[in-house]
């Protein structure tokens, strides 16, 4: 067993956008196969045909694309386990209902809804089980003949599986270790459907996990309850042997207050739960994303690993290579994960950090040009280089940073009443005509000339910074002066000046 290939799976069902939390799912399954020298398949499991929504698996697929989780065996990227999309696989499955009927570990179930809803009036708490299903109409209670005259009359039925009772059933979690329940609380789960001959999703996955090699089921703490069904199934096929393990990831938690993190926190309190943004093909309501808002996505991936996990030091900014290596499976938590996206805030700006000016560069300068401003990309780079250590998004810059393109046509007016004293104006008359003397326009070109000025006359150093800077900046806030200045060149600082003085006085 421990020799076994570590083969893992992405599977989520098409059905809408792909939710954080299955990114995390597929981000895990990621890490444990990489760290194994193992594969990761990506299956889709859409027998579920009305809860199909088009366009969501191109959506699961780009939103991997951009976050940079690689599958090595799937749906659009091949592999000898095919086909990985379940509704292509309709044989299959009914190849092996046929097993498990002809075995007697299922039978056939011709109750009708009705049927069913009656039942459930009589009996309190009704459940389709060992005490129950002897009441019922199927293959059990019914003769042979009537079967088959039932099928041959085209009545739809469903295949059960036949749980037996008074067992224990152990499940293998590498997370919780092992949980065991009663089989009495299980009941005999639906199969296979012969309304649209598919089976449902308990069979298909049980069946394609052991198709597909599947060594560990990583995925989340909702599918824990499906988990001792699923063991029987193994053991109904005879296939203990190559049972895969399970991991069940703690829940994704609600940032503040109890439950499940949900689409509603996320437009209530600002944060996308969505990798890319999604419009709803038949509402047309538009979620916001990650990608969108403006996340990096290596700040995404570094910030879902640490939900749920940590690696036991206070080290939190990881590659996702440096993740491979440190990642362990059996490390999770067992309890749910606060979903707290401020975390997520301030790892966007680590990264902005992180990154070279340059890079950041490249991806402010289409919002300066739209902006109606034609700058150099050095120039961009240098105003980057200045103001990065002070947003967590792209997109913030431009505010913060127009007035090193834009001269000010207006001044705060708090500031003004603060800062601008009366005799600024003469102050920054003087100023420039120093300035104006400096050949080398260098931030140490300027400094000490200035400073020397400054002492020599004896003005309060604050006084004749800030209104240096209302002069060139419009507000009372910014870099270094003369970061700015020497930015802007002699003549725009110059410029800038004598329009404060004119309007200011
Ligand atoms: N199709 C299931 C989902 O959408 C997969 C569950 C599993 O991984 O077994 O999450």
């Amino acid at each position: 067993m421990s020799e076994r290939k570590v083969r893992v799976r992405f599977a989520p069902s098409p059905t809408g956008p792909l939710h954080i939390g299955g990114v995390r799912t597929a981000l895990y399954n990621y890490l444990f196969a990489r760290q194994h020298g193992g594969e990761l398949v990506f299956r889709i499991e859409d027998t579920d045909s009305h809860r199909y929504v088009p366009g969501a698996e191109e959506y699961i697929l780009e939103s991997f694309k951009w976050l940079g989780i690689k599958f090595d065996e799937g749906v659009s990227f091949g592999g000898n386990h095919g086909p990985y999309r379940q509704s292509e696989r309709r044989e299959i499955y009914r190849e092996y209902v046929d097993i498990l009927l002809s075995s007697g570990k299922a039978y056939v179930a011709f109750d009708t809804p009705e049927e069913l809803e009656a039942k459930r009036k009589e009996i309190n708490n009704f459940q389709y089980d060992s005490h129950t299903r002897m009441q019922m109409r199927n293959s059990l209670t019914l003769s042979k003949e009537e079967v088959d005259q039932l099928m041959d009359d085209g009545q739809q039925y469903v295949v059960r599986f036949k749980v037996e009772s008074g067992m224990d059933v152990h499940v293998d979690d590498m997370i919780r270790g092992d949980v065991c329940i009663k089989s009495d609380i299980l009941d005999d789960k639906v199969l296979y459907k012969s309304a649209d001959e598919l089976p449902t999703y308990h069979l298909a996955n049980i069946v394609d996990d052991h198709l597909m090699e599947i060594s560990h089921v990583i995925r989340g703490e909702e599918w824990l309850p499906s988990a001792p069904l699923h063991v029987l199934l193994y053991r109904a096929f005879g296939w203990e042997d190559t049972m895969p393990r399970f991991a069940h990831l703690p829940l994704l938690l609600k940032p503040e207050g109890k439950g499940k993190l949900s689409k509603r926190d996320g437009d209530r309190l600002g944060f996308p739960v969505f990798p890319l943004e999604w419009e709803d093909p038949k509402t047309e309501e538009i979620s916001s994303g990650f990608r969108e808002s403006g996340y990096f996505p290596e700040a995404v991936i570094n910030f879902l690993a640490l939900l749920g996990w940590n690696p036991g030091t206070e080290q939190e900014l990881f590659t996702l290579d440096e993740l491979v290596q440190v990642f362990d499976i059996t490390k999770c938590s067992r309890s749910g994960a606060k979903f707290d996206y401020q975390k997520g805030i301030w790892f966007n700006h680590e990264y902005i950090l992180k990154k070279s000016d340059a890079e950041i560069a490249k991806q402010f300068a289409p919002i300066v040009a739209n902006n109606g401003v034609d700058a150099t990309m050095e120039r961009v780079q240098t105003v980057v280089h200045l103001m990065k250590d002070r947003v967590n998004f792209v997109q913030e810059l431009w505010p913060l940073c127009s007035f090193f393109f834009i001269a000010p046509t207006e001044y705060d007016e708090k500031t003004v009443k603060k800062r601008w004293k009366d005799y600024s104006g003469q102050q920054m008359a003087e100023l420039s005509k120093v300035l104006g003397d400096i050949e080398d326009f260098s931030i140490e070109g300027q400094e000490p000339i200035v400073m020397k000025w400054v002492e020599d006359k004896g003005y309060k150093l604050g006084d004749v910074m800030n209104a240096f800077r209302l002069a060139l900046v419009g507000i009372g806030k910014g870099p270094g002066m003369f970061d700015i200045s020497s930015f802007l060149g002699k003549e725009e600082t110059l410029r800038r000046l004598h329009t404060a003085i004119e309007i200011l006085g």
